[in-house]
């Protein structure tokens, strides 16, 4: 294994590609690619297991890449599709036999409390395969093994999003910004010489509160990454012809991916 091991778990936007009842070429297309769960990966080191966020598809998620032990969850933000599979967490605190550590802003954590109450109570720990949540409140870098990580705050119409950027000692290993409108210039800096930056990608037309094709690719050219991988889309991106429209550097994620860096 290299420093760290990144697995596309989802690359899709909210609704998922295809979408439900739509006959478009994406959707009805053949390469795996096009296919694409709710957005979420996976981080594996020698030293600790990371999910960010929890979409609704997690649980095919898990069996599909055959995850056995998660050691902490970071949450960008509390939208459905980044939360919905939360209780499906459960088993791994079942496996573990423990509390399972949920890093998030105090607004995204609030959320969480709110939407899964009995997660968060400690009375019912006797009933061992229910999801035990340990709130951890994001206020600044923090260390999970042997990353270190740096919460980046991104625009997201209303939301605002937490982005994460992770080193291994001096190393810049990845920056993870996904439900953007824009990355404003703090975000650049974290996310600067980053060797992979993963950026927000929803389609051609402009939204209120997503990055374009356009916008992030333009984004990740001022950045100075290594590499750039689109994630969040939607059935405008069919994968083979939007990836050979895009500069060197810069290609679209997709679900199963999985890069060693
Ligand atoms: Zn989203
Ligand atoms: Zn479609
Ligand atoms: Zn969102």
């Amino acid at each position: 294994m290299g420093e760290l091991e990144i697995i596309f778990l989802g690359t899709g936007t909210s609704q998922g590609v295809p979408i439900i009842g739509c006959d478009c070429i994406t959707c009805k297309s053949s390469d795996p690619r096009d296919q694409r769960f709710r957005t979420s990966i996976l981080l594996r080191t020698n030293s600790v297991s990371l999910l960010i966020d929890t979409s609704p598809d997690f649980r095919t998620q898990c069996l599909r890449e055959n995850i056995r032990k998660v050691d902490a969850v970071l949450y960008t933000h509390s939208h459905t599709d980044h939360v919905m599979g939360f209780d499906d967490l459960r088993r791994f605190c079942e496996m573990a036999d423990s509390d399972l550590p949920i890093y998030a802003v105090s607004e995204t954590l609030n959320d969480l409390k709110r939407i899964f109450p009995y997660a968060f109570q400690t009375t019912h720990s006797f009933l061992k395969n229910y999801m035990r949540a340990a709130p951890r409140e994001i206020k600044g870098e923090f260390s999970l093994g042997d990353l270190r990580i740096i919460p980046v705050a991104l625009p997201h119409g209303r939301f605002t999003t937490t982005g994460f950027v992770f080193f291994r000692g001096a190393r810049k290993l990845l920056a993870y910004y996904t439900d953007c409108k824009s990355v404003p210039p703090e975000a650049q800096e974290a996310a600067r010489g980053a060797e992979i930056l993963v950026l927000d990608a929803l389609r051609h037309v402009p939204h209120p509160t997503h990055l374009t094709l356009q916008e992030a690719t333009e984004a990740a050219q001022r950045l100075s990454v290594r590499g750039c991988y689109f994630t969040h889309m939607s059935h405008d991106l069919k994968h083979e012809e939007t990836e050979s429209t895009l500069p060197l550097g810069i290609r679209l994620a997709y679900d199963g991916l999985q890069l060693r860096i």
